[in-house]
C-alpha cells in the first residue's frame, strides 16, 4: 500500500490523501518510487478544483516528480535510475506524482540532473524549468544584458523567483514586478535590481507606451502582457507562459509592426526532450544553490491540500517542495 493525493469528481469534488495499492495503478512501463514532488500553480488549480485542469477521474495529483526507478520494461531505464518528470499530462490526463509510487510511460522521464538532489530538482520543478525555458528563448532571440532591463512579473511566485535568480546570474539588470510589498526584501535577496508594483501593469493601457524593457518573462497574461508588449524596446522580446492575471490578451499589432517586438509562447508540458535537457543544463549552470534554498519551502504530503489553497490565494512565495518518500 502507498499514500497518494487523490482527486475525485463524483458525487462531489473531493481531494484527500488515500492509501492505494499497486493494483490500482494504471498501466505503464516504468514503476517509480517518488522521493519529492512540488506544488505548482496548476497543481493548486487542480487540487482546489478552481479550473478544469483534470481531464480524467479519479486522478492522482502532481505534475512534477523526482524519484528512483523501482521496475522498468522501458529500454532507457533500469531499476535504481534517478529520474525526474515534468508535465507530459501527469496530474491532468495520467496519474501524477503526489504519491509514494507511480506508474508511467518512460518516454516522459529525463535523467535527474547530476548536480541536483531529488529535493533540489523538485524545489525547481516545472516552475523553475519553465523560467529556464523563458530565458533560453530570450537569449535565442538575441536579448543580451547590454540591451537593457528585463522585467519579470509574478516575481514572488515560482516561475518569477527562479527567473530573477537565473537572469541575475547571466548579468542582466532585473526589474521584478510584484503585488506584495512584503516580498520586496525577498526579491532583492534573490537579485532583483529594482522592484515595481504590479498595479503599474494590470490595467488597460495604450498600445504603444514609453520603451522600458529589452525583454520580459511574463506569467500574468491579460492587460499585464499587453502593457509589457507596449513598453518593450525596439527589437525586444517577451515570453508569455502564464495566466495569473487572465487568459485573455487584448492588444494591438503596434508593438509588433512599429517596434519589431517578438512575443514568444512558452510551453513546458509537451516540450521535446532536447529543449527540456537544455533548460535543465542552464539551471545546473546558473542557479545559485543558496538562492534556491532561500526561495524553497518544504512540506509533507499531508500538508499539500492546505498549501494548494494558499497557493491559488497568492499567500505563498517562491517554490514549495513536497517530501514524499524521502525519509531523511
Ligand atoms: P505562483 O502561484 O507561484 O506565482 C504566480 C504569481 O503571479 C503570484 O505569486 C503573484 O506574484 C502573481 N499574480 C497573482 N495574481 C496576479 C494577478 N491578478 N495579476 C498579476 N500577477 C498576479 O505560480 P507559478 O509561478 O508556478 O506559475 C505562474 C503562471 O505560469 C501560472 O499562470 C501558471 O499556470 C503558468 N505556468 C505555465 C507553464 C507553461 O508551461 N506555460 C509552466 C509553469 C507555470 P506577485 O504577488 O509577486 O505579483
Amino acid at each position: 500500500m502507498f499514500k497518494a493525493l487523490v482527486l475525485e469528481k463524483a458525487p462531489s469534488f473531493q481531494a484527500s490523501i488515500r492509501e492505494l495499492s499497486e493494483s490500482d495503478l494504471p498501466m505503464g512501463n516504468v514503476l517509480l518510487d517518488v522521493a519529492y514532488s512540488s506544488l505548482n500553480y496548476k497543481d493548486g488549480l487542480a487540487i482546489t478544483n478552481r479550473a478544469p485542469v483534470v481531464r480524467a477521474w479519479p486522478m492522482v495529483a502532481g505534475i512534477d516528480g523526482a524519484g528512483t526507478v523501482f521496475k522498468s520494461s522501458h529500454p532507457n531505464w533500469q531499476t535504481g535510475d534517478k529520474v525526474i518528470l515534468n508535465g507530459f499530462g501527469a496530474g491532468e490526463l495520467h496519474w501524477g506524482c503526489l504519491a509514494e509510487r507511480m506508474s508511467l510511460n518512460g518516454d516522459w522521464l529525463i535523467k535527474q540532473p547530476g548536480s541536483f538532489s531529488a529535493r533540489q530538482a523538485m524545489a525547481i520543478g516545472t516552475a523553475g524549468y519553465t523560467a529556464s525555458l523563458c530565458i533560453e528563448a530570450l537569449e535565442h532571440q538575441g536579448v543580451t544584458p547590454e540591451l537593457g532591463d528585463i522585467l519579470v512579473t509574478g516575481a514572488s511566485g515560482g516561475v518569477g523567483s527562479v527567473a530573477v535568480v537565473l537572469l541575475k546570474a547571466r548579468g542582466f539588470r532585473v526589474v521584478a514586478s510584484t503585488g506584495r510589498q512584503d516580498e520586496i526584501g525577498f526579491l532583492r535577496k534573490l537579485g532583483a535590481d529594482d522592484v515595481i508594483h504590479r498595479s503599474e501593469l494590470v490595467g488597460a493601457g495604450k498600445s504603444l507606451q514609453k520603451e522600458r524593457w529589452a525583454g520580459a518573462v511574463d506569467v500574468a497574461g491579460g492587460h499585464t502582457l499587453a502593457n509589457i508588449c507596449a513598453q518593450t524596446r525596439y527589437g525586444g522580446s517577451v515570453t508569455a507562459c502564464g495566466l495569473a492575471q487572465s487568459a485573455d490578451l487584448i492588444t494591438s499589432v503596434m508593438p509588433f509592426i512599429l517596434r519589431g517586438v517578438t512575443l514568444i509562447g512558452i510551453d513546458s508540458v509537451m516540450a521535446p526532450r532536447e529543449r527540456r535537457e537544455s533548460a535543465w543544463r542552464r539551471l545546473e549552470r546558473d542557479l545559485d544553490r543558496s538562492a534556491l534554498e532561500v526561495l524553497t519551502t518544504e512540506i509533507g504530503l499531508d500538508e499539500t491540500i492546505d498549501a494548494a489553497a494558499s497557493l491559488v490565494e497568492n499567500r505563498r512565495s517562491g517554490r514549495t517542495v513536497v517530501r514524499i518518500g524521502d525519509k531523511g
